[in-house]
């Protein structure tokens, strides 16, 4: 049993299968420490034709997921093995995803993710499954397949074991704070830009302090919200 297990419920699982299988995640489930398992929400339809979707009430536009094929969906994956699942339903109205709850995800042994489509879910859906809600960001997808991906591509790097050398994730990009600083690699000069003097000579001393002042500098040039780490939850 891997030690992270995803259950992506969605209209469209077909979506996921060469992302999961690809680079950091196929890693991942070969050292087996994670397992994606996806589920249709049309198999839970009872209806003949599957449909899981109607009209809104009210009248407006599009069409509104319906509570009985997805809570019967959530309510039959949940009893899927052995262990209780984070669940999470996937929202533009949602808490902001960012790196400290990717961090705080990679931490659960089972973590459902629910997309919606079409112009969202039932409103009692919500009420009934009492679903913790994230948004990727202040835009609005088609679905919420692409979200279910960056969650999971997010955490699963995080997982301990899955990067190849140990401090991977911990220096990348708001693990402590701040951006990144700036990586080269080979050749030394490309069309009149050489690499830093610094990173050629091999002190890995003035390596660290000039890679802390970059990514210090590029933190405050680009992103000074995050200077204030108070303001990051709130967004
Ligand atoms: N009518 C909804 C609203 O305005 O809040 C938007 C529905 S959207 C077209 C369809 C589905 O895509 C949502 O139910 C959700 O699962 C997913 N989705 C869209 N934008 C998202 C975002 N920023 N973060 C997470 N999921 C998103």
């Amino acid at each position: 049993m891997a030690r992270l297990r995803f259950d992506i419920l969605s209209l469209f699982p077909g979506v996921f299968d060469p992302f999961l299988h690809t680079s950091i995640l196929r890693i991942a489930e070969e050292k087996q420490l994670a397992e994606y398992h996806l589920h249709d929400i049309r198999d839970y339809s009872e209806d003949k034709h599957k449909k899981v979707d109607a009209r809104p009430y009210g009248g407006g536009p599009g069409m509104v997921l319906q509570c009985e094929p997805v809570v019967r969906a959530v309510e039959a994956v949940g009893a899927m093995g052995e262990r209780s699942a984070r669940t999470i339903l996937l929202t533009p109205q949602g808490r902001r995803f960012h790196q400290k709850v990717a961090e705080e995800l990679a931490e659960e042994d089972r973590i459902l993710l629910l997309c919606g489509h079409y112009e969202g879910f039932d409103e009692r859906i919500r009420k009934l499954l009492n679903f913790e809600e994230l948004s990727i960001g202040d835009y609005v997808l088609s679905g919420g397949e692409a979200a279910a991906m960056v969650v999971v591509d997010a955490v699963v790097r995080l997982v301990p074991g899955v990067l190849g050398h140990e401090d991977s994730s911990s220096r990348e990009s708001f693990a402590e704070g701040l951006l990144d600083y700036p990586q080269y690699t080979r050749p030394p000069m490309y069309r009149g830009m050489k690499v830093p003097e610094v990173l050629l000579g091999g002190n890995h001393r003035e390596i660290e302090m000039w890679r802390l002042q970059e990514a210090e500098k590029r933190t405050y040039e680009r992103r000074s919200d995050l200077c204030d780490d108070n303001t990051r939850d709130s967004e």
